[in-house]
């Protein structure tokens, strides 16, 4: 039973101020993922994330990659079997952001109004997150290097999430085990562990592209393995200490089939053998299916439930988001070619361009994405964006740590298009891949994209980092007439 809090008058001005300050910014445009509201209801009350998740039994997710994909998988789960969620859906994955989403499902008095939250929280942010909202089962995907500049290296990232771990030692920790650096976690810690992984090798089994963790993370020697899945994941082991890959929990035994709109997969967990449909393509999306299961089934859930909507999941914000552009056919003056319109009816071609964007914001991903992408059975367009902001990381030289030369091999892309602040350098980092420079295009001007899109013939893939993606998203969300995604339901 929940103790009777005092009322407090600075939890009230929080929660009012929150509420009030995040409908202005709503409603003025200015987006619901901004800091503002939190930073101005811990102004009011420093800790009155404590009070506004008092309570509530939370599931936290964090690590580099798949955080937003394993939310909602989680979230969707539990919402369609019957729980009201709490969720951080807008991607304000920071202590103000947390803050103001529990700030606004709270009542005026700041009464938590949900009893269950999935909460996608960034590794840095964790060691304030946690202590305050007290998780039950704390998910840790993958640790890839990522956005340098503002944390340093992997291994700092992996510090934090550890302190974070450390203020948490009743949650139950869900681990990937082929992630050494990950399944480090669980050394010296109180806290139950479960772990998910793939029984399985995956892809060409080539040396690793990116070495974020080549060495023994207890003793320094390089790791050997028995199999990789992708990037440093894979089956380890350290030949001095011994330190090794944990035996998954939640295991994927096969992979029996992968398509561009997802895969097909046999898992094994307590006890039991079940087949999985999941609705979202590619390696990185089984992960984040076998984290969401374990992460599901340990927080008490009925494992049908999570299959189900395995099945059924939608791409997230920005982590290959469909939009179905109205096509252009250009008109005579324009093509140059008088029977242009004439031919593209004749041939039957549909009247929407299919736009799908995949946010890439570090080299595993990037090259993921592109194995994704040579791997697709028709003809596309690409464009690539990449800006240098203070949210994307200053520091770009990690496109060159990512698998561009299979682009240059891909048999189905046609055209690239290459924008953003440092467009150059990716044309160059193109060129150095072997990509022919008359297939590469520079346009920086995202209406001259948008018009490009919409005259293909063929679909077109995505692929920006953060802050090009939310300028792209809004070009394109204007010109499909799909809402912003804090409206979304
Ligand atoms: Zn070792």
């Amino acid at each position: 039973m929940m103790a009777k809090k005092p009322l407090r008058l600075n939890t009230i001005l929080a929660v009012a101020s929150c509420k009030c300050v995040r409908s202005i910014l709503r409603h003025t445009g200015k987006g619901g993922g901004t800091a503002l509201p939190g930073k101005v209801a811990m102004k009011f009350q420093k800790d009155v994330l404590e009070t506004v998740s008092d309570g509530v039994d939370c599931i936290v997710v964090t690590g580099t990659n798949g955080k937003t994909t394993t939310a909602n998988i989680l979230e969707s789960a539990l919402t369609e079997s019957g729980r009201n969620v709490l969720a951080n859906k807008s991607g304000a994955n920071l202590l103000s952001g947390i803050t103001a989403e529990f700030c606004c499902a709270a009542d005026w008095l700041g009464r938590p109004k949900k009893k269950v939250a999935v909460i996608e929280c960034d590794e840095g942010a964790l060691k304030q997150v946690a202590p305050r909202i007290h998780p039950r089962v704390i998910v840790v995907t993958n640790l890839f290097r990522d956005q340098l500049d503002r944390y340093g290296e992997v291994m700092n990232t992996l510090a934090q999430i550890r302190s974070g771990v450390e203020k948490a030692p009743q949650a139950t920790l869900v681990l990937n085990a082929e992630d050494s650096l990950v399944s480090s976690l669980a050394l010296d810690v109180p806290n139950r562990v479960v772990y998910f992984g793939l029984n399985t090798p995956v892809g060409d089994q080539k040396p690793r592209e990116i070495s974020d963790a080549l060495h023994c993370i207890r003793c320094g020697t390089e790791y050997q393995y028995r199999y990789y899945t992708y990037a440093h994941l894979g089956d380890f082991v350290c030949p001095k200490c011994g330190y090794h890959r944990a035996k998954p929990d939640f295991a994927v035994q096969s992979i029996d089939r992968m398509e561009a709109d997802g895969s097909r997969v046999t898992m094994k967990f307590g006890g039991e053998t079940r087949p999985v449909a999941i609705g979202l393509p590619a390696v990185y999306n089984i992960y984040n299916a076998a984290a969401a299961i374990a992460a599901y089934v340990t927080f008490g859930g009925e494992p049908s439930e999570i299959i189900r909507s395995l099945k059924g999941v939608h791409s997230s914000f920005g982590r290959m988001e469909k939009f179905e552009l109205p096509r252009k056919i250009m008109t005579r003056a324009e093509s140059g070619n008088p029977a242009a319109a004439a031919d593209a009816t004749a041939a039957g071609m549909n009247a929407v361009v299919p736009v799908r964007m995949i946010l890439v914001k570090n080299p595993a991903g990037c090259s993921q994405t592109i194995a994704y992408l040579c791997g697709l059975a028709e003809d596309f367009q690409l464009v690539i964006c990449l800006n240098d902001r203070t949210a994307d990381g200053h520091d770009i030289s990690w496109i060159w740590d990512a698998d561009y030369e299979k682009l240059a091999a891909c048999s189905h892309l046609r055209e690239i298009w290459v924008s953003g602040d440092r467009a150059e350098e990716l044309r160059l980092r193109l060129k150095y891949a072997g990509v022919k420079t008359n297939r590469i295009h520079l346009e920086k001007d995202n209406a001259k994209l948008l018009a490009m899109m919409q005259e293909s013939s063929l679909p077109v893939f995505v692929m920006p980092n953060y802050t090009s993606m939310l300028a792209l998203r809004k070009v394109l969300s204007d010109a499909t007439g799909k809402k912003a995604f804090w409206e979304k339901q």
